[in-house]
């Protein structure tokens, strides 16, 4: 049985008459970029991170650092995000002027550990930036606190979690100002490239409207500095018919996740996701866990049965050679991780049986190993 980690092919099959029919009318009207489309989308978006403001931007980046800029972050300022992540969180502090100060993870959920956000700030320090990682909301309640304590602002990188819930909120209507990405493989997906900002503030969802389109809201109007990153009406298109499936979609995922929760919990050298409660996490990723130096190994037994998988992340951030300026800050946990994560595919196209072969293949390899340990 092959086992694909993704499956964008497949979740257009069912939307395809529906998407070459938006676009072909785009097509047809000529209004490609922003556009009541767009507008269109926004409003939806909006209304589904349950927030005032959605702001479509070329990208998940785009978003972080339009957001940043949004929020007067420049040169000088201190950002602190956890160091497994995505390069991009990293990516858009940089572009803003401004220094990544990297946070270690929580070990059980992996997120930023908010135990260790008060030990990094410092008198520079201007905003908090957690990642809602895999799929599962950062502690925002802590995060929320240590925010006020120090007149931090709040941005949610929701970038892999879109439609998730903390303790009832949607994420990206909890912080500040949230961002999103809508590059294909996402909860939420686009045709191309997309993202968006999210805010509840008119004065930041009003910058963020000028900083996307050459700083101004009309032509010619240029009020600051801006940026080309704008969002076009093919991909508000397809992101619109799409918004309908997600809850469902993501309802998918967690069902997929309980799957391997209930066939991987007798598999005792896995450790399996760890989800608190009140958090509804939206199973971006489900990532679990080899201890001794076996991940590569298991990963090899599982790509020779036709299962791929990933690893998010195999570098911590302050490791790659991108960022090796910040290589002394020291993040262990983060650090152990990177070579024990592996992501096995969830995306909602799986089949049960599909999610069943992944959990016997797992289970036969820690058997193997088991075995062979014993007979040493
Ligand atoms: C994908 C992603 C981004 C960047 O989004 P792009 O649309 O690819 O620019 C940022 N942060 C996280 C956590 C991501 O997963």
């Amino acid at each position: 049985m092959k086992v694909p980690f993704m499956d964008v092919k497949s979740e257009h099959q069912p939307l395809r008459a529906d998407l070459l029919k938006a676009w072909e009318e785009i097509l047809d009207g000529a209004e490609f970029v922003g556009g009541a489309r767009v507008e269109r989308f926004e409003r939806s978006f909006a209304e589904f991170c349950e927030v005032g403001h959605a702001i479509g931007v070329g990208n998940g980046t785009d978003a972080l650092l339009l957001a940043l800029e949004a929020l007067g972050i420049r040169a000088g300022d201190e950002v602190i995000l956890p160091a497994n992540s995505f390069v991009a969180t990293a990516e858009a502090v940089m572009h803003a002027g401004a220094t990544p100060v990297f946070a270690d993870i929580d070990p059980k959920t992996y997120t930023v550990d908010v135990n260790q956000i008060e030990a990094h700030v410092t008198s520079r320090t201007r905003a908090l930036l957690p990642v809602h990682l895999y799929g599962q909301p950062a502690d925002m309640t802590p995060i929320l606190e240590i925010a006020a304590r120090h007149g931090l602002r709040v941005i949610e990188d929701c970038a892999q979690a879109h439609g998730a819930r903390y303790h009832g909120r949607r994420v990206g209507s909890i912080g500040d100002v949230a961002c999103f990405s809508f590059y294909p493989a996402k909860n939420l997906g686009a045709c191309g490239d997309g993202g968006a900002v999210v805010t509840n503030d008119s004065a930041t969802a009003e910058k963020v409207r000028k900083l996307r389109d050459h700083g101004g809201l009309r032509k010619y109007a240029h009020d600051v500095v801006g940026y080309n990153s704008r969002l076009d009406a093919m991909q508000a298109a397809a992101l619109d018919l799409k918004l309908k499936h997600l809850e469902r979609r993501n309802a998918m995922r967690r069902q997929h996740a309980s799957e391997y929760d209930r066939l991987l919990a007798g598999v005792d050298a896995i450790i399996r996701p760890f989800e608190p409660k009140g958090i509804n996490g939206a199973y971006h990723l489900y990532v679990i866990r080899v201890e001794n130096g076996n991940r590569g190994d298991l990963q090899k037994f599982l790509s020779e049965h036709d299962v791929q998988t990933g690893i998010h992340y195999p570098t911590p951030i302050h490791r790659t050679p991108a960022f090796s300026r910040f290589k002394a800050q020291h993040c262990p946990v983060t650090e152990k991780y990177s070579s024990e994560i592996l992501s096995l595919p969830i995306h909602p196209e799986l089949t049960g049986e599909q999610v069943e072969y992944v959990s016997l293949l797992i289970g036969k390899y820690v058997e193997a190993v088991t075995s062979e340990l014993m007979a040493r």
